[in-house]
């Protein structure tokens, strides 16, 4: 029977490329998995796939009865439907701890750094298995993707030293400039519908049994977007009602301003002015240097629920 490996719900890079890579790895140490994801992929990972020739993992969205590793998340919010029915195996991430409990032990790697990728690049380091060109340049994309190509605060010395390792594996000498086609490519919004943006990198959170949604778009301009900001408020409202949400966030998130501006829906705002010691004018508020959501948006904003 074969074990599939898989990221949370809306998947990011991090979680298409780190079920990739987590597969093969398990694969050499002879296992039988297979990388697959739980949505659409993003154009940033659809780039990333393409540069390096990778088919994109099966979809796969149902899980009873079969075992699987996780990467990339542990929060039953971002897991499958019947995740509960799923024997895990193992978790690799880089997130709080979620609510996920198993029946039985499990292989756990969570690490407080940048990337589950850079996780997954300690793994191989531990197993002595080399990593193949392509998948090392893939590998490396996604770090450079969760870390903002070294700017989040998530980023550390353990992420930089994985980037520097896999470049060399991949012959690709300046990664940065690879970073920024990536994050142009990840830009792109142009025909993309009020729904598709608000939920491009979308998760949902319980909080103290009430829940709420968090989108990041992560831009190299986010201006592109003021025309569009009353089409993504009205989304966004129909999000909160159709998911039952008390809150819905969308942090617009300036890489090159190296802040974000915020959107909110709440049903009490004054819980995300409390989070972020901040006002809401015409609900929106400029957070400077706010880059990541695990880091400086979810520690904050738990405590007010
Ligand atoms: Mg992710
Ligand atoms: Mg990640
Ligand atoms: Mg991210």
């Amino acid at each position: 029977m074969a074990t599939y490996v898989f990221g949370h719900t809306n998947p990011d890079s991090d979680s298409i490329v780190g079920a990739i890579a987590l597969s093969y790895l398990k694969n050499q140490l002879g296992e039988d998995t297979i990388p697959t994801r739980q949505g659409d992929i993003s154009p940033e990972t659809e780039f990333i796939l393409k540069k390096f020739g990778y088919e994109a993992p099966q979809l796969k969205t149902s899980y009873a009865g079969e075992n699987v590793y996780l990467i990339d998340f542990s929060d039953i919010a971002q897991s499958p439907k019947d995740i509960k029915e799923a024997t895990i195996l193992g978790i690799v991430d880089h997130h709080k701890l979620g609510d996920l409990t198993t029946d039985t032990p499990l292989e756990c790697w969570i690490r407080p750094i940048g990337c589950s990728n850079t996780v997954v690049k300690e793994m191989f380091d531990h197993y002595h298995i080399e990593i193949p060109e392509k998948l090392a340049g893939m590998m490396m994309c996604a770090i450079l993707s969760d870390t903002v190509i070294f700017k989040s605060p998530t980023c550390t010395k353990v992420d930089t030293k994985a980037v520097k390792e896999l470049s060399k594996i991949c012959g690709i000498e300046d990664y940065k400039a690879l970073a920024m086609e990536m994050f142009i490519a990840k830009s792109a919004v142009d025909g993309a519908s009020a729904r598709n943006l608000n939920t491009r990198d979308y998760k949902a959170f319980d909080m103290n049994g009430t829940r709420v949604g968090i989108n990041q778009l992560e831009m190299v301009d986010i201006s592109v977007l003021t025309p569009r900001i009353d089409e993504l408020f009205a989304d966004m409202q129909k999000m909160k009602e159709e998911e039952g949400l008390h809150t819905v966030l969308v942090l617009l998130t300036d890489i090159m301003k190296e802040g974000s501006q915020l959107l909110c829906i709440s049903d009490d705002a004054s819980k995300v002015e409390n989070a972020f010691k901040t006002k809401l004018e015409n609900n929106q508020a400029w957070l400077d240097g706010v880059l990541s959501r695990k880091k400086q948006v979810i520690p904050f904003l738990q405590p007010q629920f």
